[in-house]
């Protein structure tokens, strides 16, 4: 389960039988939102690979690496009643052994929404994905589209580095109030869980705007920084309309654009979006 010899093993096994292969990469701790991309996994591939790894590289120094849930159990029981058909949960040791010194990085999407506030994050994200398609080397890999700019700076990771690999984007799986589905929502106290709905809210308010004919980016996003900034204690550590592909700002929504947001609440930092327009 854990060694890199052992996946590829199960994986060639698969192609060999005729199986189209799959990989869903997370971070354990796994929910209904992880249970959906297995789900979609399995309805597009005979073999689904699901990776659980807390990746270190990934962390910023103050970041919650070390306390990062981590449920192995009942992640294999959840992964497995989902349709996983082999999991892949190596050690750090097993990823990064002595001497490992390469990294991939996408620096023109870093430069945006969360790139500032977590330096480094994505290009320890880009190079354990890259890891692990190689380690796999899966026909298709599953991310959701909670982690917009995750999946903008790996599907240009792909393109730019030709990396054989087709990405499916699932959407967001929410509470029934809304809030999305994060392994972070545990760390929420009652009162914050209750006022995370609201961020929702505010994301569903712009959307409404824009199928009334709002098209102005600026008043858009003023008046969704105003209403997250009304949730009592919530500290809004972005809230922008870019382009959906690029990250780069608009001025009107001609193309698909995403609304995005990063609001920390408590000491719990929760990230959420939906697109518009296009
Ligand atoms: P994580 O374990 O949080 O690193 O996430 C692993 C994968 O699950 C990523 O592709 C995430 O975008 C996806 N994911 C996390 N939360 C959700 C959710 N609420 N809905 C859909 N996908 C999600």
């Amino acid at each position: 389960m854990n060694a890199v010899a052992e996946v590829r093993g199960a994986v060639s096994a698969a192609k060999a039988a005729g199986k189209t292969v799959a990989l869903v990469p997370t971070m354990g701790a796994l929910h209904a939102g992880h249970a959906e991309l297995i789900r979609a996994a399995k309805r597009h591939a005979g073999f689904v690979v699901v990776s659980i790894f807390v990746n270190p590289t990934q962390f910023g120094p103050h970041e919650d690496f070390g306390k990062y849930p981590r449920t192995l159990e009942a992640d294999l029981t959840l992964a497995t009643a989902s349709g996983a058909d082999w999991i892949f949960a190596p050690t750090v040791a097993e990823l990064y052994p002595a001497g490992f010194a390469s990294q991939v990085e996408v620096p023109a999407l870093d430069r945006m929404l969360c790139g500032p506030r977590r330096p480094g994050h994505f290009r320890g994200v880009c190079t354990v994905v890259l890891k692990l398609l190689n380690i796999v080397q899966p026909h298709l890999a599953v991310f959701g589209a909670k982690d917009a700019q995750q999946c903008a700076v790996l599907k240009r990771m792909v393109r730019d580095l030709d990396v054989p690999v087709e990405l499916r984007i699932e959407p967001t799986v929410r509470e029934a109030d809304g809030l999305a589905l994060s392994s972070r929502n545990r760390y929420l106290s009652t009162a914050d869980r209750s006022l995370a709905s609201r961020i929702y809210q505010a994301l569903q308010t712009v959307l409404h705007r824009v199928a009334a004919g709002k098209i102005d980016v600026a008043r858009l996003q003023s008046g969704l920084l105003a209403d997250l900034l009304t949730i009592p204690g919530a500290q809004v550590d972005y809230a922008e309309i870019v382009d959906a592909e690029s990250l780069e700002p608009v001025n009107l929504l001609r193309r698909p654009a995403l609304v995005a947001v990063a609001i920390v609440l408590g000491t719990t930092r929760l990230i959420d979006n939906v697109t518009v327009g296009g």
